[in-house]
């Protein structure tokens, strides 16, 4: 089975995933902005079982727009963002991209809370778009 292998930036933590994306695609929320520093992130979808942790991280929850409650985890040493998990979406878990040792492996579905996307960010126009999150399938 496909594996894809990621870390944080001290190398603390590391993981591996044996599934292939539910969903992926770039966030423009200013939770995930204030979070990582960034005007958005990618984040790819797993189902959380297909995840295998390696190390210890922190979490950090914080209320969502969809009532539930955001857990984002990351490497308590060097600070490095990792994956995150919503109340809303059980059994589900997302990695940032960029934590993968090969972040291009995975490309990029669709772009959520672009209401919020910085008039100087604008990336990736011929994405499918929502305004907020897309409605639940
Ligand atoms: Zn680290
Ligand atoms: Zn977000």
């Amino acid at each position: 089975m496909t594996s894809h292998q990621g870390r944080c930036q001290c190398g603390a933590v590391s993981f591996d995933v044996t599934a292939e994306p539910i969903m992926s695609g770039f966030c423009h929320c200013l939770d995930c902005q204030k979070a990582s520093g960034a005007p958005h992130v990618m984040h790819v979808a797993f189902p959380e079982q297909a995840i295998r942790v390696r190390g210890e991280t922190r979490g950090f929850q914080s209320p969502a727009d969809s009532g539930g409650t955001v857990t984002r985890e990351f490497c308590p040493i060097c600070g490095s963002r990792l994956f995150g998990s919503s109340t809303t979406l059980p059994g589900m878990k997302t990695v940032h991209a960029a934590a993968f040792d090969d972040p291009a492996a995975f490309s990029p579905m669709m772009t959520v809370y672009a209401k919020r996307a910085l008039q100087w960010d604008q990336v990736a126009a011929n994405l499918p778009s929502f305004l907020a999150m897309p409605p639940n399938p």
